[in-house]
């Protein structure tokens, strides 16, 4: 079937100076590289590298750091102060493929400095500083961040309409924005079971630019999902002491008690779509929610509770029982294993993983059986769990949030006609 091509899909670019002007007290943790003049600085002590003879390698597969270096002349006896300087580099996590440049002061002469590519944007300076000194210093190479605001319309997942409409970003940007903006709205939907073909989403995001070229997904600012025809719109909000949180236009919290699936939107969104539905199950009498997932992926307790049972028990195979409050029970089924620790009579927190997907019990492929029980009756957890709705902001916020709040859903926009 011919997938519908995504209707009033736009994808603008915000220069939206109040929304500037709110974050300038928020911390921006990729912004903690050394200040331009440090930097400046740091290579005059060191003499201009542009100025050195540099050759440029990479870590080959298998490779040890110290073959490279040998390779790009560096001499067993500097090898090992060299090593001794780079206290950054833990050899156990260095991936193959990483940049290393090596400086000297001519062609052919003894390294003065090795510049190893922790990360995109991480560099491990090594320098000799006399004939036989090394010392490090690492480098964080500044982001650049702006703000984006991207809208769709989702027909398949959130995971499909993302890819189809934020075309601005690239594909890897653009999952972690789709299971962002699920991890904001988690309490309140479950993104893999409740999107209708129809629903429309619009996020106000930061997109960080670094310096070699690579996005990532900043924060999410302020965000409207439209599901089944009743909005519902959030932002975040600073609390001060450096917390901020998710409210929606009302102020009740987007946290709440009871997490609306047990599997991350994020574990599954490749294998789930709205009109798949595969056919599970042998075991016609049970009732409750099956989710598709690959065996092993993290099953999480939906709230706060205590095990109640942890075993083999029917057509379950391993199941997870879980008592929480005010008469609410959980079940988790087909479990390949439980997670370390979990046994009867364990108390366990709210997004905990308790065990593992997998197809023990009366089941014909890899999935979850998810039940919630109120005082012993099967219940749907999208009616059940409704009654768990956030916490209102305290009153003494309210003045401050309803001000960001109006900000931030100008930024945010109007869906396009
Ligand atoms: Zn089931």
């Amino acid at each position: 079937m011919k997938k519908p091509t995504p209707r009033a899909v736009t994808t603008l670019v915000i220069f939206a100076l109040a929304v500037w002007a709110l974050n300038v007290d928020l911390p921006k943790p990729w912004l903690d590289a050394p200040h331009p003049l440090e930097i400046d600085s740091l290579q005059a002590a060191s003499g201009d590298s542009d100025s050195l003879a540099a050759t440029s390698d990479t870590l080959h597969s298998g490779e040890t750091i110290g073959a490279l270096l040998s390779r790009r002349g560096v001499s067993s006896s500097a090898m090992s102060k060299v090593m001794g300087a780079a206290s950054g580099l833990d050899a156990r996590r260095i991936p193959a493929g990483m940049p290393v440049t090596v400086r000297s002061d001519s062609t052919g002469a003894a390294p003065r400095e090795i510049v190893f590519q922790l990360a995109p944007d991480r560099l491990l300076h090594v320098r000799r500083t006399g004939d036989s000194t090394w010392t490090s210093n690492e480098e964080r190479l500044p982001w650049v961040t702006d703000t984006l605001v991207v809208s769709g319309r989702i027909d398949e997942n959130l995971y499909q309409a993302l890819d189809d409409s934020a075309t601005i970003l690239p594909k890897g940007a653009r999952a972690e924005l789709a299971w962002t903006l699920a991890d904001i709205f988690e309490y309140r939907v479950d993104m893999s079971r409740e999107l209708q073909p129809g629903d429309q989403f619009r996020v106000l995001f930061e997109r960080m630019i670094g310096s070699a070229g690579q996005t990532k997904i900043g924060r999410v600012l302020a965000a409207r999902m439209v599901l089944s025809g009743t909005t519902t719109e959030t932002v975040r909000f600073d609390q001060g002491d450096g917390r901020a949180a998710y409210f929606d236009a009302t102020g009740r919290s987007m946290q709440a008690a009871f997490l609306r699936a047990p599997l991350a939107f994020r574990r599954i969104s490749s294998v789930f779509g709205l009109r798949k539905h595969p056919i599970l199950g042998i075991w016609r009498q049970h009732q409750g929610t099956d989710y598709v997932a690959n065996a092993g992926t993290p099953v999480r307790t939906i709230g706060d509770g205590v095990v109640n049972f942890a075993g083999t028990k029917g057509g379950y195979g391993n199941l997870i029982e879980i008592r929480h409050r005010s008469g609410l029970v959980t079940r988790y089924g087909h479990l390949r294993a439980f997670a370390s620790g979990i046994r009867a009579g364990r108390v366990v927190t709210i997004g905990q993983t308790i065990g593992y997907v997998g197809m023990t019990g009366l089941a014909t492929g890899p999935h979850l059986h998810f039940e919630l029980l109120v005082d012993g009756t099967q219940k749907d957890p999208a009616t059940a769990l409704k009654k768990s709705a956030g916490a209102p902001l305290a009153a003494a916020d309210r003045p401050r949030f309803d001000a960001q709040l109006t900000i931030l859903l100008a930024s945010l926009g109007k869906a396009q006609a």
